[in-house]
């Protein structure tokens, strides 16, 4: 039985990446122009920032392994400069999938040291990802990479909120800022508690952003449509909201079932609480998070 057990689950896995790999020959990749040298590339998985300097292109996030070849002929069509710097958000699969493919192309991956960390320790576990390219350049506060004379990306590295290896992009000439996970445009957030995700961090990164940013900023989510600071800000209150209702029952010593009960979110499920993080799974990480 157990043999037939692991026989079967051998099948369904087949099935299950056979179908993954059908969605994503689906998959078509879009181009959006948010700057004179920054652009984003719309496909499965978190979105993709795009700089091209006097020399070269620069790479935020790369989605899925199955989609490098796309992804790459997408980029031909902005720039034939070839990509010097593949710098990860953070360490999920569906922003650094592609990035052996990207190494293999010549890209050098950039990334905060608990990223590497995460992605290496991954290789052992039983994890969906295996990354066999990791960072080949680790920082921990900050990097600034210049692009050419005019230009420059700055990667900060912000507080644990979606995992505790998130950074936030920024091009300060270009008025661009990429802001991976921390915003998810468009649905609840996802508190990855398993790589130290925390609520706390998450408002204080979100008010972060709202101090850099200003109204003509143009805002690439983690997922979503292109932003800017007047939904960032909608975003940070409904958040920093569900946070204060959610922390103020656990005080009065409710339980997690109970605070999942109350319909503290009910406002804004139908817009937020749809897609892959519902109103229960939200309040769950903020509960176990939240000081
Ligand atoms: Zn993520």
């Amino acid at each position: 039985m157990k043999k037939l057990n692991s026989i079967l689950f051998v099948f369904f896995l087949a099935i299950g990446s056979l179908s993954a790999q059908n969605n994503m020959d689906q998959v078509k990749i879009s181009v959006e122009k948010v700057a004179d040298n920054v652009y984003v590339l719309f496909g499965s998985g978190g979105n993709i920032g795009l700089a091209v300097g006097d020399d070269y292109a620069y790479m935020i996030d790369d989605q899925f392994a199955a989609l490098s070849d796309k992804i790459l002929a997408a980029v031909k069509t902005v720039t034939e400069k070839p990509i010097k710097y593949l710098v990860n958000t953070h360490w999920h699969g569906d922003h650094t999938g592609g990035n052996e493919n990207m190494a293999n192309a010549g890209a050098i991956i950039v990334a905060h040291e608990s990223v590497r960390e995460r992605m290496s320790q991954s290789q052992n576990a039983n994890s969906t990802f295996s990354f066999k390219s990791l960072p080949e350049i680790t920082f921990t506060d900050e990097l600034n990479i210049h692009l050419d004379e005019d230009h420059m990306l700055m990667v900060l590295h912000v507080d644990a909120a979606h995992t505790d290896g998130d950074s936030f992009i920024y091009f300060p000439e270009s008025n661009v800022i990429h802001l991976g996970d921390n915003f998810p445009n468009g649905g609840y957030p996802f508190i990855d508690v398993n790589s130290n995700g925390d609520i706390e961090g998450l408002v204080k990164n979100l008010n972060s952003a709202l101090f850099l940013v200003n109204d003509e900023t143009k805002i690439i989510p983690g997922h979503g449509k292109v932003s800017n600071r007047a939904e960032l800000k909608a975003y940070r209150d409904m958040i920093d909201t569900i946070r204060g209702r959610v922390k103020i029952q656990k005080d009065a010593g409710k339980s997690l079932e109970e605070i999942q009960s109350m319909g503290l979110t009910k406002e804004w499920d139908e817009q937020f609480g749809q897609g892959f993080i519902n109103a229960t799974r939200l309040i769950e990480s903020i509960f176990k998070t939240v000081d």
